[in-house]
């Protein structure tokens, strides 16, 4: 759907900004201390490791949580895409409400995509009334292989099951009224699992207890704790979907989760450069003020073009639960893995500009860069490791070889990935089109010879820079049929994870590429080609060594970046006011 049929949208942006920009109005600039969540009030809260209760109450204030809710249930989720962009605008004053009212979503999310219409008016009353819920996955002994978890759930006839165990680290184990949690219903297997919808308003006080919360390095207002059951009965319709399908459940929720929890680290970011030049505009050295450093201007560069491609790669995860769900199996996993490492380097790199005022927890910006950098820590560890998603990623390299023809429908796939009037239609959170593996398809990179192609010759400097990219490619895909041939398994193998991470890179790049082809057109920065230049070289510095960065570029990305630090949008390709900036 164009913009002509939104008037009020402008050009470049879909209604999803709109949402946005009303959220970052009503909640302000964190820097002002009459705003609604303020950095200096989420710092107090996360050096006495409490819950920010105002923060809860804003939210709750704004509708945040309906946003969790779908439409039929009387709530105002619409798309995933609006849900990313809200969580990447609380994240940037604070991720831990983020994570924890995310928490909530997550264990609901089954309840939306498989349960029966009790188990949905039920959760939906109850998040329409302020309550917390959790997804009980992990188990202490068994982490990342979850298909050994021991939680069981026994019985299963009329009078119901009884369930034995203990859900631990989990997000609002303690504040949670509902839970989603994961037991095995059957014999060792992906088929021995059931979800089941755990009421704890509704359950036997002799039969449950929680676990006491965890100490953790950021996040430290959050409740990370855990749920013990014993013998504890919860009714035979406590099932969501059906017995013996739980792990599917998990594993298609996670496609959408583990895209979500990359917003968090797209606000760490944003607040991370903005801190980072809000300082070093203004502290003079040797005369000048430290932007004007020849290696810090180019440093501070380099961590905006990488946010940049970071956004160019999530975003369009996204933008696929609405528009292609059948490839998330492998673009989820693709993003888990590149955005929050990418991000904890873009934070580590920016920390050294700050230097010594990246360590103290007062001072610029009330100190909230520390606490940015140490929440960001968690985003590549839950929701699947890096190292979980590398593996997902290496198990699929072999059936990518096969490169389908580039026609006309991949066309309009990639357009409607990257184009950023696309307006998504309302989803009733029901995954039908989910699936487990990818089956051999992935738009995304395997039209990159093509899209490199296309690239005009004026644009000299992008044809090249593409290009090399494009070698890489050739050379990742000579190294997979190398291992195939030689009967490795890339999953289970140091070389065939090296593969997945340069397949990651290579996606990241086809992403920025696809961004441009299909934005271009309506010109603004968005359609220039130096940020693409740069944002291929700081992929190619990842795969090369010793790559410069193009000089002629350098000044027209830097001119943007300036000005969005200035005239206070978010760092992104689509223009967003942020918050405390008034009306235009
Ligand atoms: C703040 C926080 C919030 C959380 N919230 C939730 C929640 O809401 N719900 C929930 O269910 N869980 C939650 N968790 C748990 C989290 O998802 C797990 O901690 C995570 O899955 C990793 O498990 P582990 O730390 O036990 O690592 P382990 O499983 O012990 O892994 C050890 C090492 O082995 C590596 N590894 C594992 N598998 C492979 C593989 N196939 N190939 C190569 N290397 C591998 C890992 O990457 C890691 O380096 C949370 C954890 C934290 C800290």
């Amino acid at each position: 759907m164009s913009t002509a049929t939104h008037p009020e949208v402008r050009a470049g942006r879909s209604s999803v900004h709109e949402t946005v920009e009303d959220f970052e109005e009503f909640l302000g600039d964190p820097r002002d201390p009459g705003s609604r969540i303020t950095f200096a009030e989420q710092m107090e809260y996360d050096e006495r490791e409490e819950k920010a209760v105002p923060a809860f109450d804003a939210l709750a204030e704004w509708g945040y949580p309906l946003h969790y809710v779908p439409a039929a249930e009387g709530g105002r989720f619409h798309d995933m895409e609006r849900m990313f962009g809200l969580i990447r605008s609380l994240a940037r004053r604070d991720m831990t409400p983020a994570l924890s009212s995310g928490a909530t979503f997550l264990g609901a999310m089954p309840v939306w995509g498989w349960g029966d219409a009790a188990q949905r008016a039920r959760v939906a009353e109850l998040i329409k009334a302020g309550a917390f819920g959790a997804f009980g996955l992990s188990e202490a002994d068994h982490g990342c292989d979850v298909v050994a978890g021991e939680v069981l759930a026994e019985g299963g006839d009329e009078a119901g099951y009884l369930l034995t165990g203990t859900k631990w680290p989990i997000g609002n184990g303690i504040r949670s009224t509902f839970a989603t949690i994961f037991a095995r219903t059957g014999p060792a297997g992906p088929r021995g699992f059931s979800a089941f919808l755990v009421d704890k308003e509704k359950l036997d006080p002799l039969h449950w207890a929680t676990e006491p919360r965890v100490k953790t390095l950021g996040l430290r207002g959050a409740d990370v704790s855990g749920i013990t059951l014993e013998d504890c009965p919860v009714p035979a319709d406590a099932v969501i979907g059906s017995r013996g399908r739980g792990m599917e459940e998990a594993i298609k929720t996670l496609q959408i989760s583990r895209t979500l929890v990359t917003a968090m680290s797209m606000g760490v970011a944003d607040t991370g450069l903005r801190t980072t030049l809000d300082h070093i505009r203004s502290r003079r050295l040797y005369g000048r003020t430290v932007h004007e450093i020849q290696v810090i201007r180019e440093q501070v560069l380099a961590a905006y073009v990488d946010l940049l491609v970071a956004e160019c790669t999530t975003a369009a995860t996204a933008r696929a639960i609405s528009v292609m769900p059948e490839r998330l199996s492998l673009w989820s996993s693709v993003t888990k893995y590149l955005v929050p490492g990418l991000i904890d380097e873009v934070l580590g790199s920016l920390g050294s500009v700050l230097a010594a005022r990246h360590f103290m927890r007062e001072g610029v910006n009330d100190g909230i860069f520390q606490k940015m950098l140490r929440d960001n820590r968690i985003v590549s560890i839950f929701e699947g490791t890096s190292h979980v998603h590398q593996h997902v990623v290496a198990s699929q390299l072999p059936s990518l070889l096969l490169r389908p023809e580039y026609d006309l429908n991949t066309e309009a796939l990639l357009q409607d990935l990257y184009d950023h009037e696309y307006e998504p239609a309302e989803w009733d959170l029901r995954f039908d089109r989910f699936k487990l593996t990818n089956g051999g398809l992935d738009e995304i990179t395997q039209s990159l010879p093509d899209v490199v192609a296309a690239i005009p010759a004026e644009y000299a400097t992008l044809k090249q820079v593409a290009a090399e990219v494009l070698a890489v490619q050739e050379k990742l895909q000579q190294g997979i049929r190398q291992l195939v041939k030689q009967g490795n398994d890339l999953h289970s193998n140091a070389r065939g994870f090296t593969l997945a991470r340069q397949h990651c890179l290579v996606h990241a790049a086809a992403a920025c590429l696809h961004t441009w082809n299909a934005n271009a057109g309506r010109g603004g920065f968005v359609g220039r080609p130096e940020w693409v230049v740069l944002a291929l070289q700081r992929i190619l510095t990842r795969l090369i060594p010793d790559q410069q960065l193009d000089p002629d570029s350098l000044v027209v990305v830097e001119a943007e970046m300036l000005s969005s630090w200035e005239d206070e949008r978010l760092f992104s390709l689509v223009p967003l006011r942020l918050g405390g900036t008034g009306t235009d």
